[in-house]
């Protein structure tokens, strides 16, 4: 039976099966990948999934979706998921099993955690690949090699983080389904819930634990991201990310602080109109439409509840109780290795603080130390990243034990 009018369009523009693959699959983003493509098996069919250490998750995907190729990044696992996946499925490990992984579908999801996403998100741009980015570290880290790997033919990054995932929707609504053009837009305003410390004094921050800081109000996401979002690094990061995605200044980027996380951004265009992009704070919107860009997905996690009172505010960030925000402004700036260093010294920092060694307000002191020894190198090779990485691990170490004997 045809529907009048409807049968070719409907043959002709079926929103055909996209081959996915899940890096840093058994990770709160790759988890809730899995939930989408759970959700819409005749668009997704994930033909590879990688991790770094986590065999049971993996494994259990890997019955659950029976890929072609799974990667653990630790070789010393490789041989007890080889004995837990289904017969036939090929098991790789270290680096190359990860980047295999990233160059075996049409869209790669890269839900790993910080610096370590780098091999990823290359591996899947020089391949062509449509990238559903979750690691901003590596675009921010490495933007001048990354840049170049996006340029090749077929590539391209689709944010699955949920301010730049805003940005895109609001770039395409405003340009009619592709993005207008630069001069059209004055301003990207990416919001931030605040974290669980806004409104709190330095004092009040002096002492706070870990378990405080992982407290999230809105957003249910992995622990680094969380520290991160205490701390408005997180923001920062997602400045710098925003600059590097869609080619905007500094000067025409701000941060608006929005508790109710439910206005995910928005883009201020030059007659004034502003565009923003509202939902519930569900990170598998945003997964889902990197996943199926240029298409929606047509599962819905969630709808905002029109028939009750909403109050949405809006508040400039608190520059002085939170650091971290203009250290990577200052940073982004600056360029070069700079954000390489920041990034570096941030994920040091933030791992000693969830290790007890560094309190809170250390995270800050400790990125501002190391980006004061930032020595800018240069930054053309992906030897010329790692090498300012380790060189900004090195020094944020040093100002953490310098802390500590302080203390
Ligand atoms: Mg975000």
């Amino acid at each position: 039976m045809l529907i009048r009018g409807s049968s070719e369009r409907e043959t002709g523009e079926a929103m055909g099966e996209a081959t996915v693959s899940l890096v840093g699959s058994t990770g709160s983003i790759g988890t809730q990948a899995a939930e989408v493509v759970g959700c819409e098996p005749d668009r997704f069919r994930v033909v590879a999934l990688a991790a770094q250490r986590s065999v049971d998750v993996l494994a259990a995907q890997a019955q659950r979706f029976r890929p072609g190729l799974v990667a653990i990044g630790d070789p010393a696992l490789a041989a007890e998921l080889a004995a837990r996946v289904p017969a036939g499925t090929e098991v790789m490990a270290g680096p190359e099993g990860l980047a295999a992984a990233a160059a075996a579908a049409e869209v790669v999801v890269n839900g790993v955690v910080g610096f370590a996403g780098l091999p990823v998100t290359l591996a899947a741009l020089e391949a062509g690949r449509r990238l559903a980015l979750a690691n901003k570290e590596s675009l921010i880290a490495a933007a001048p090699v990354v840049q170049r790997a996006r340029r090749t033919p077929g590539a391209r990054i689709v944010p699955v983080d949920s301010e730049h995932c805003a940005i895109h929707q609001c770039l395409a609504a405003a340009g009619g389904g592709t993005p207008p053009a630069a001069a059209a837009v004055a301003r990207l305003l990416v919001t931030a819930s605040g974290g669980p410390f806004r409104g709190r004094t330095p004092a009040e921050l002096a002492s706070v634990s870990v378990e405080d800081a992982l407290s999230h109000p809105t957003w249910r996401m992995g622990p680094k991201i969380t520290v991160d979002s205490s701390t408005l690094m997180n923001k920062g990061l997602e400045v710098i990310e925003a600059h590097e995605l869609f080619g905007v200044g500094y000067d025409r980027i701000e941060v608006v602080v929005h508790p109710q996380s439910v206005v995910h951004s928005m883009v201020e265009l030059v007659d004034g109109a502003t565009i923003a992009q509202l939902s519930l704070p569900d990170m598998r919107l945003a997964i889902g439409y990197a996943m199926g860009w240029p298409e929606r997905i047509t599962t819905a996690f969630g709808a905002i509840d029109w028939g009750s009172p909403m109050a949405l505010t809006f508040e400039p960030p608190d520059r002085a109780v939170f650091p971290c925000l203009d250290l990577a402004y200052g940073a982004g700036r600056r360029g070069g290795a700079a954000p390489a260093w920041l990034n570096a010294a941030n994920e040091v920092a933030v791992a000693a603080f969830l290790a007890g060694r560094l309190a809170w307000p250390g995270i800050a002191q400790v990125v501002e130390e190391t980006l004061a020894a930032c020595t800018d190198g240069p930054m053309g090779s992906v030897g010329d990243v790692l090498e300012a990485d380790r060189l900004a691990r090195r020094s944020a170490e040093a100002a953490v034990a310098r802390r500590k004997e302080a203390a």
